[in-house]
C-alpha cells in the first residue's frame, strides 16, 4: 500500500489487511469496505528505422540511465492509441502513426500491463525529451542495457509476427 491508501475512503478508520475471498486485501476494520486495485495501464511503440528499433535512456527514477521501449501510463480517459503515440512525441521528438497492436503483456504479481503497438514514423525530429538522457535506434539481437525485462519479450514477439510465426 502507498502513504494514500492507509486509510477508508469511506470512514477514515486505518485499514488493515485481512484474507478476503481467498486474497490478502486492504479492508477498514471499522466499516467493512473492502479495497480492490486496479491494473495500471501503459503503452509501449516498437518504432523501427532501418531494421533497428528506437529505445530511450530513462531519465526518471524507476531506472534510471537504463533503456526502454518509447512509452508510458495511459491517462483516465485517454485511448490507447493517442497515449501510445504522445509518450513517443514526448520521449523522443518523433511523430508516429500507430499500426498494429503487437500484444498485451502482464506477469503475475505486476500491477502494471503493456499495451504494446508497432507505430510508423511520420515526423518530427529525434531528440530526447525532459525524461530522456538519449535516444538511439538498437538492433533486437544487441539492445542496451533494459530497465524492463520485459521490453525484450516484446520485441521478440514483435519479430515473431513480422516472421509470420506468431
Ligand atoms: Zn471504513
Amino acid at each position: 500500500m502507498t502513504s494514500g491508501d492507509k486509510f477508508c475512503t469511506g470512514c477514515g478508520a486505518r485499514l488493515a489487511i485481512r484474507e478476503h475471498e481467498g486474497r490478502n486485501r486492504p479492508v477498514c476494520p471499522q466499516c467493512g469496505r473492502v479495497v480492490y486495485y486496479d491494473p495500471k495501464l501503459a503503452a509501449a511503440c516498437v518504432i523501427e528505422r532501418n531494421g533497428q528499433t528506437l529505445m530511450v535512456r530513462r531519465a526518471v527514477q524507476t531506472g534510471y540511465g537504463l533503456w526502454s521501449m518509447p512509452g508510458g501510463y495511459v491517462d483516465r480517459g485517454e485511448p490507447v492509441e493517442i497515449a501510445a503515440a504522445r509518450e513517443v512525441v514526448e520521449e523522443t521528438g518523433l511523430l508516429v502513426e500507430i499500426d498494429q497492436l503487437i500484444g498485451l503483456f502482464s506477469d503475475a504479481g505486476n500491477p502494471v500491463v503493456v499495451a504494446a503497438y508497432a507505430a510508423m514514423e511520420v515526423g518530427g525530429v529525434l531528440a530526447p525529451g525532459p525524461e530522456s538522457l538519449d535516444v538511439g535506434f538498437f538492433e533486437i539481437d544487441d539492445l542496451p542495457p533494459l530497465a524492463f525485462p520485459r521490453d525484450e519479450q516484446i520485441l521478440r514477439r514483435w519479430q515473431r509476427i513480422q516472421s509470420g510465426l506468431r
